[in-house]
Order: C-alpha cells, then sequence, then structure tokens
C-alpha cells in the first residue's frame, strides 16, 4: 500500500459506531437536556455517559460552537473549563478565535461519527481559526473541516501556520488535558517545530484522521471516581519510533484487518440516564 492516505481512513474509523448506534444509541440522542445531579463522567471515554454536564456557551471570549444544531456542546464541567481557558489563551496568543466541534451529547453516550466522546470529557476543535468577530453562519452551520494534510502525506503550508502550533501546545500544556490525538503528519510537523521544550509533545498522539481537528481529550476528574483513566502515555516526546511506525504501511494494515466493532455493555449507572 504505496498511497496511504490518513485522511480517506478518518471515514472508515467512523464506521464501526453506526450499527451500535441503532441497538443503544437513540436514548442518548434523543434526550436534550443533561441528566440533574452532581457532575459524574461514568464509564470510559469511548463507553460511559456523564450527569450533570454543563453546555459550553455558543460563543464567548475566544471560541464558537459550530453546528449548534447538533447540540453536541455539552461536557464536564472541568472539560468546559478547559475549552473556556484554551480559547482564552489562544485568542491572546493569535488574535483568532477557536472553532469547537463535537464535545459531547447532553448524557454523553454513543454519538454518530465518533467512537469516544461520551464521557463529556473529549472535545473536538478545529485547526482552523476564525477571526474575531461575527462567525460566518456558513462555517458555522455547513462549513466542511479543512484538512491540514495535503495529499494526505503532508503538511498543507498554505493553511498550518504557527498559529496552530501555538493552540496544539497551549491545549497540550493545559494540566487537565490528558492527550490529544491529530494526524500522524500533524505530529510529525509538531516535533519538527518544536523549540527546546519538548515536554508538552508527549500528550500529541498520532491517530487516524484527525488531519483537520485536533481531538482534545481531559483527565478523569476528581469528582467521578466511576470514571476509567486511559493508560498512562510514555514520558518522552514521541517522536522516534512510535511515530515513523505510522509511516509504514502496518496502520493500514491493522486498520483494515480490524472486523467490526463490538460494543460492550455500558456501565450499569449509565442504564438510569438512558432516555427510552
Ligand atoms: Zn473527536
Amino acid at each position: 500500500m504505496t498511497a496511504f492516505r490518513f485522511a480517506t481512513l478518518a471515514l472508515a474509523l467512523a464506521l464501526p459506531a453506526l450499527p451500535a448506534l441503532a441497538q443503544h444509541g437513540n436514548g442518548w440522542t434523543v434526550a436534550s437536556t443533561p441528566a440533574a445531579g452532581a457532575a459524574r463522567a461514568i464509564g470510559y471515554y469511548a463507553n460511559g455517559c456523564i450527569r450533570g454536564a454543563v453546555a459550553l456557551p455558543l460563543e464567548g471570549p475566544g471560541w464558537r460552537v459550530l453546528r449548534p444544531q447538533r447540540n453536541r456542546n455539552w461536557g464536564h464541567p472541568d472539560m468546559v473549563a478547559a475549552l473556556r481557558e484554551l480559547a482564552r489563551r489562544v485568542r491572546a496568543a493569535t488574535g483568532k478565535v477557536l472553532l469547537v466541534a463535537d464535545i459531547a451529547q447532553p448524557r454523553g453516550g454513543p454519538a454518530t461519527g465518533h467512537a469516544s466522546h461520551q464521557v463529556g470529557l473529549d472535545a473536538d476543535v478545529r485547526f482552523q481559526l476564525a477571526p474575531d468577530g461575527p462567525l460566518d453562519p456558513v462555517l458555522r452551520d455547513e462549513g466542511t473541516e479543512l484538512t491540514m494534510v495535503a495529499d494526505g502525506k503532508e503538511i498543507d503550508r498554505t493553511r498550518w501556520n504557527g498559529d496552530q502550533l501555538a493552540m496544539l501546545r497551549i491545549a497540550a500544556e493545559l494540566p487537565a488535558v490528558d492527550r490529544i490525538f491529530v494526524n500522524p503528519v500533524i505530529k510529525r510537523e509538531a516535533c519538527r517545530a518544536a523549540g527546546g521544550d519538548r515536554r508538552w509533545l508527549a500528550k500529541v498522539v498520532p491517530w487516524y484522521g484527525h488531519d483537520g481537528h485536533m481531538h482534545v481529550r481531559i483527565r478523569c476528574p476528581a469528582d467521578s471516581p466511576d470514571c476509567r483513566p486511559q493508560d498512562p502515555l510514555p514520558a518522552d516526546d514521541g517522536c522516534g519510533a512510535a511515530l515513523a511506525w505510522w509511516f509504514t504501511s502496518e496502520p493500514f494494515r491493522q486498520h483494515a484487518s480490524r472486523g467490526p466493532a463490538k460494543r460492550p455493555e455500558p456501565p450499569a449507572a449509565c442504564l438510569a440516564l438512558w432516555r427510552r
């Protein structure tokens, strides 16, 4: 497989979630309001739900929410606080505002197009920034994601510049952030462009797709004992062999050989939040 296109894989990655959604997803999709109670992220990023979610307002200092009609701007208060802080710092650094796409549904759970985003601790933030003013309604409601990767292989320097590197670094340096998923081409670019202080790169994790947005994942909050953390990342900058692996044929082969995802039973505590 020579013409390995990471961007194409983004779509393939989203597909296994669809059959499972038909079994388990409707209650999560139908619920238009959060489950009452103190905030609790319950379960795992890719199998869980959230109680007491709060909404990121549709606009604020340094951010705009995309496609608000999807009602996916809900998250744990720690997630919303992290996004507010990210937006504040990115605006200070670049003079521009963040475009925030999906966080979670009001009660979390499986959502079309995502394997995770289920516990209110994941958020997609576009690499494209917007001027600090009223958001173009076309961009808000229908805007397609601009890829930062040309031909699936190289960083697109007509779109990627110091602003994108700054937002990635600012996000990685937020203490609440556990890791950030980006396309391997973007990780490679961050490795190239980072200066002497490379600690933040450890949190930037290569993954399929993710060429037009960064997927920001925060740690399990202190108030959520039933939140299951992800295994810790290696402490090094991840710019060596682990990154080189992504530029072999192996990731494509592994992805192609993977069968349809079997969704595990959701945590029992989530069943009470599921709206029938
Ligand atoms: Zn995501």
